[in-house]
């Protein structure tokens, strides 16, 4: 067993130190499969553990990143063998499971899923967690049997990593979207992606009545807060708002008027844990319905001695779309 590159998160007795270290693989955590990582990708949790701001970091040493794919290197789980593409999402990876921000990681072989054909390794990490999360909204909106015919669908954050695949997936599937961001300066990209109106986020952070005018049947919510708040208080009669996100805040200052008065709901939203047949689905539906010009377009690349300072950045709310991280 050798070492291999990996960024470090350390406690120390002022917080914690984050940085560069060579890691032993004996070090690496219990799994049935070693994979050696190609790419990764920055999330908004990422950016949390790297910069210490939330106790997203369980166990310490850490190896942050909770998104990777890559090649199964060595593998005793009889779904998988030596030179498989795979993509993991979640399940603790950069929280409580040695991470992604690393050449090598030892997992369950249960939390990987084959590679889709269709997409290149930079492409599953261009849609990582985000694009993913952004594909479960939408399927909980449907499985609400919400359609487009319904009225308009709004984003929150649209400029960010959830809020962009979302806008393009709901345009894809003939939702007039409604995108709301505090950066109208960024109002091309988002009608580039499929945006047909643009909405300031000043117009839902302001304070929050039980019911407003009726403004869309469907959203999906990655600040939550007021902005969680005010969307619940505009959604249609009988509309559904699903909500992943909370960067704007963990509190929800609503009231019960949307629910009892028009019947609207509010469907929670998990990646993290979500079963194995779920992202699948997910996987397959992002490989045939997410636009690749327009992923492209959402999508810049960087080495991975520049993740933390990234990880600073989109928790500052200054990443546009998603962040792909080279490491392999
Ligand atoms: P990004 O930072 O890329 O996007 C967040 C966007 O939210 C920003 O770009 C900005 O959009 C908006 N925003 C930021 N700060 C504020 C604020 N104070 N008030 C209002 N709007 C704000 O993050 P991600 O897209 O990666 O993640 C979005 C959220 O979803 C995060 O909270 C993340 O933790 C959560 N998430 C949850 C998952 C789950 O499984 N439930 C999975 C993935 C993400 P703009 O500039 O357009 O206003």
């Amino acid at each position: 067993m050798g070492t291999f590159k990996a960024i470090v998160i350390d406690k120390t007795d002022t917080g914690q130190s984050v940085g560069f270290r060579e890691f032993d693989e004996a070090d690496l955590m219990e799994g049935d499969v070693t994979v050696r990582v190609s790419h990764s990708t920055l999330n908004y949790k990422d950016g949390l553990a790297l910069t210490g701001m939330a106790p997203v970091v369980r166990r310490f040493p850490m190896i942050p990143g909770v998104d990777l794919v890559g090649t199964v290197e060595a593998s005793s789980n009889p779904e998988f063998k030596a030179g498989d593409p795979v993509i993991l999402n979640g399940w603790g990876l950069g929280e409580t499971h040695l991470g992604a921000y690393a050449e090598k990681v030892r997992v369950k072989g249960d939390w990987l899923i084959p590679r889709p054909e269709g997409i290149s390794p930079e492409q599953a990490m261009a849609i990582g967690t985000a694009g993913y999360t952004a594909m479960l909204c939408l399927m909980a909106l449907e499985r609400h049997g919400l359609k487009p015919d319904r009225g308009p669908a709004s984003v929150t954050g649209a400029v960010g990593g959830v809020g962009s695949v979302a806008v393009a997936l709901l345009a894809k599937a003939g939702w007039h979207v409604i995108a709301s961001t505090g950066r109208p300066e960024e109002a091309d990209y988002l009608k580039g992606l499929g945006a047909a109106e643009i909405l300031e986020r000043s117009e839902l952070t302001g304070p929050v009545r039980p019911l407003g005018k009726e403004r869309w049947a469907a959203g999906v919510d990655t600040v939550g807060s007021a902005t969680l708040a005010n969307l619940l208080s505009m959604t249609r009669y009988g509309g559904a708002i699903a909500t992943c996100g909370l960067a704007g805040g963990m509190d929800l200052p609503a009231s019960v008027a949307p629910f009892i008065l028009r019947n609207v709901a509010l469907l929670g939203v998990d990646s993290v844990m979500a079963p194995k047949a779920l992202r699948i689905e997910a996987w397959d539906r992002l490989v045939r319905e997410l636009d690749h010009a327009k992923l492209a377009a959402m999508t810049s690349t960087i080495p991975l001695d520049r993740v933390m300072e990234a990880g600073q950045e989109i928790v500052a709310g200054r990443i546009k779309g998603r962040v792909v991280v080279e490491i392999g």
